[in-house]
């Protein structure tokens, strides 16, 4: 256990130093990156041992797994962020633990979402996934960019749903600087129209430079932080 605890204050070092970097190199201040672990795959024990290194925001991507994570780990002040698809009839049940959701990408999942935060007698945190992907591309993920106002419309009309801003995954085959250069324009535009959706949640192990240089105020990252996942998605 020690050793892993060793591993991952190494893997965590070295992953804070990418981002100040990044953020310096880009005139940014390195406090404005929120780092969420992608924990998906790693047992909670793990989850433990990042809140003991001071990681205070973590990140899955599946439903069952991380309601079983977030149940194990309840006695720790962590901010569970939902990364992944979500099916409408999963999504009252994922604000049980999330208390952001990432992953929003249709007006389909705004009612059962405000449910949900009902139900918790607190607000969610609700970022809108925009597609970086080109239209009409096999298991696109993410609204299309000229989707997003209607859907944050849904969003800040739900009333127990804050609207913070958006994510985005680099689409694989691009080089990822190009994309969240693309990014960049969206969220710009999408901050126009809505001043309080501030928050650009980009960049994974590979790219996280790229996504801090593009304006990226949360980074995503799990092989990075916790190693190769035990099984690939
Ligand atoms: C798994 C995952 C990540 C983390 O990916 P790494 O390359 O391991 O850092 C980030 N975002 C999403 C949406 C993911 O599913």
């Amino acid at each position: 256990m020690s050793a892993r605890r060793d591993e991952l204050a190494a893997n965590q070092d070295a992953v804070r130093r990418r981002i100040d970097a990044a953020a310096s190199g880009a005139g940014r201040d390195p406090a404005d990156v929120t780092l969420v672990a992608v924990t998906k795959f790693f047992p909670a024990s793990d989850v433990r041992l990042l809140a003991e290194l001071g990681v205070t925001d973590v990140g899955e991507n599946r439903h069952q797994e991380a309601q079983a994570k977030a149940a194990d780990c309840a006695d720790l002040d962590l901010r569970w962020h939902f990364i992944g698809g979500l099916q409408s009839n999963k999504a009252a049940a994922v604000t049980s633990y999330a208390r952001v959701v990432e992953s929003v990408d249709r007006a389909k999942l705004v009612a059962p979402l405000n449910r949900g935060a009902h139900e918790q007698a607190g607000p969610v945190d609700v970022l809108v996934q925009v597609s970086l992907d080109p239209p009409g591309r096999e298991g696109r993920q993410g609204a299309d960019p000229a989707d997003l106002d209607v859907l944050a419309a849904a969003v800040d009309e739900a009333g127990m749903l804050r609207l913070r801003g958006l994510m985005a995954v680099a689409p694989l085959g691009e080089d990822p600087a190009a994309a969240y250069a693309r990014l960049a324009g969206i969220r710009r535009e999408f901050v126009g129209t809505h001043p309080d959706a501030t928050w650009l949640s980009a960049g994974m192990s590979g790219d996280l430079e790229a996504a801090v240089a593009a304006g990226a105020t949360h980074v995503r990252l799990g092989t990075a932080v916790l190693g190769p996942r035990p099984r690939n998605l």
